[in-house]
């Protein structure tokens, strides 16, 4: 890495994936800032280069899962499929690193351990593990909403004689599951993509299910050479309307009620949805779908319909199905075979509300049913999303206050991109913002952008420090609970609340207004001179 012993920089940029690379870039080359960031993994790629398990690819459609700020890259880079898998998007953010020359200004392999803000200089000291004490006028987080996993507390853990994984380090050079009895805990979007995959090389593989899922089907396939033309040609308003949009996705909601429709008119939208595949049935459906109980249980029956219809032994259907919670309020996970899968013989499902697991034992998984020996247990489990992060570094602001502290009852920000009482901090895609609740790269270009911006009117009016003013954080924040409460998320136990990591405040983190509006109200906060901020000397 170049410029190794400098300690002082004008930013400090943690993580390298999506947000972290083109932070550093703008910084870097378009404002012509020293920036260093800093990667506990030994690449960039961030969510893809730890996310290796089998069957890892998005569900953003790929013509929009990427970067649209230099026009060039947009027309020399092909996706090979609708939904690439993980290597195919590592590899395309390795060559956005190597074409900016990136590489050079980031400290892989370095994780950033404490930061804290001192008054007197305006500046942040940023400590990592490898011993480094850099000194920097901003502080930049990029550490990802969907970074730091989730391994249950399972008592017996250490004492497993098999091997155990989590989807969200998965080894490099990849697990071999031939002959091998294997146990999957978990049924999120990820474990929805696995499980196919695993079964058809595992000898035995037994599904470990809390909360059965809705599941819409990806419709993967290869991209059509002439649809990639057309789009390519098409990017410039490809990117205002997905900039605009209420998920960052070309799709639009049906603009009536679910009961607007007769139920033949009904049952063609919904196939036509479901024929499409993607967000479409999710993020596009009737307007009252997220808002009315009886709107979603008509959307919700439908799938159920799918699922009996894909299941054959209509008892184990019936514990696929979910029953218990708003459809659309947990992440979707999109399908490929996954309920067909639970036809094979080789494949079997343990309900753990019937029978719960109470250990790991040197053998497998006991259940208050049964021990089921394995060979190997994938821990498809999923992350302390948004919040465990940035928790996980000492962060001290203003007055030695700690983050986690100001945060104990859940997060508080202002546009989920500044915390009061943290100057010159900013949070990419940081709770309160649209982030996991729409297409993330253009969320993340947006608030690259935003901060970019802002410290660039800082620069032209020799401003040595911003906050967020703790009103307007008190007011965003109710903001976006209040958004949220108009909906039916907050009913639903889900990551979205924190509901998956024992003793996490129930907060609903992400923003729900829309990518759209969100972007509008941003720029209006900087047109106005950064109004809700103070500039302390
Ligand atoms: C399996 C999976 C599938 C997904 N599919 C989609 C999808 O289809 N569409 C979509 O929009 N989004 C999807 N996401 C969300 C995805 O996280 C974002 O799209 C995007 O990759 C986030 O980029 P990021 O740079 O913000 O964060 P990340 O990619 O998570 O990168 C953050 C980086 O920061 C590093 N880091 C964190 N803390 C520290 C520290 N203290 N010191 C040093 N380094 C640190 C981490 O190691 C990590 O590499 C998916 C997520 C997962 C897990």
């Amino acid at each position: 890495m170049a410029n190794s012993q400098d300690t002082n920089f004008d930013a400090i940029v943690v993580g390298a994936g999506f947000a972290g690379i083109y932070m550093l870039y703008s910084l870097r080359d378009k404002l012509g800032l020293s920036v260093r960031a800093y990667e506990s993994g030994d690449g960039v790629g961030g969510t893809w280069y730890w996310n290796r398990y089998p069957g890892a690819r998005c569900d953003s459609d790929s013509y929009v899962y990427c970067y649209m700020f230099d026009k060039k890259l947009l027309q020399e880079w092909q996706w090979s499929e609708r939904y690439p898998e993980q290597p195919e998007i590592l590899r395309y953010l390795n060559h956005v690193a190597d074409r900016f020359d990136l590489r050079k200004d980031i400290a892989f392999k370095t994780q950033v351990t404490k930061a804290s803000f001192d008054e007197k200089t305006n500046r942040w000291t940023i400590i990592t593990d490898k011993g480094d004490v850099v000194t920097a006028k901003y502080f930049i987080s990029a550490v990802g909403c969907l970074s730091s996993s989730n391994l249950p507390k399972f008592k017996g853990l250490e004492t497993f004689a098999g091997k155990l994984y989590h989807t969200g380090h998965w080894p490099h050079d990849g697990v071999d599951f031939t002959a091998k009895r294997v146990g999957v805990i978990g049924t999120g979007a990820t474990a929805v993509q696995a499980i196919p995959v695993i079964a058809q090389q595992a000898k035995h593989l037994t599904v470990f299910q809390r909360t059965p899922n809705f599941c819409v089907p990806a419709r993967n396939g290869k991209v059509d050479p002439d649809l990639a033309r057309e789009r390519k040609a098409d990017y410039d308003s490809i990117r205002e309307r997905i900039r605009n949009s209420q998920f960052g996705f070309e799709l639009s909601v049906i603009e009536s009620s679910v009961f607007d429709a007769s139920p033949e008119e009904r049952e063609r939208a919904f196939n036509a949805m479901w024929d499409q595949g993607g967000f479409r049935f999710w993020l596009a459906n009737y307007q009252d779908m997220f808002f009315k109980e009886d709107a979603n249980e008509v959307c919700a029956e439908f799938l159920r319909r799918k699922i009996r219809e894909a299941v054959k032994d209509p008892l184990l259907a019936e514990k696929l199905i979910p029953k218990n919670y708003y459809y659309g309020t947990k992440r979707q996970p999109l399908d490929t075979n996954y309920f067909e899968t639970f036809n094979k013989s080789n494949v079997s499902l343990v309900d753990v509300n019937e029978t719960p697991i109470e250990e790991i034992t040197s053998k497998g998984i006991r259940t208050s049913g049964q021990e089921y020996e394995l060979d190997i247990i994938v821990f498809a489990t999923g992350y302390d999303a948004m919040t465990g992060p940035l928790k996980k570094i000492d962060i001290r602001g203003r007055d030695g206050q700690s983050l986690s502290q100001k945060w104990a009852e859940g997060p508080r920000s202002y546009l989920g991109v500044a915390i009061a009482g943290f100057p010159n901090m900013f949070t990419i895609t940081g709770p309160g913002s649209p982030s996991v609740m729409s297409n993330m790269p253009v969320s993340i270009e947006q608030h690259v952008e935003w901060i970019s911006g802002c410290i660039e009117y800082m620069r032209q009016h020799r401003i040595a420090s911003i906050e967020a003013k703790a009103d307007a954080e008190m007011e965003w924040t109710a903001h976006v609970a209040e958004v949220a409460n108009a909906s039916l998320f907050p009913a639903t136990d889900s990551w979205y609340l924190g509901a998956n990591i024992p003793g996490k405040p129930r907060v609903f983190m992400p923003y729900l207004g829309g990518v759209g509006p969100y972007r509008q109200k941003c720029d209006e906060v900087a047109a106005k001179g950064y109004e809700g901020f103070t500039f302390p000397e």
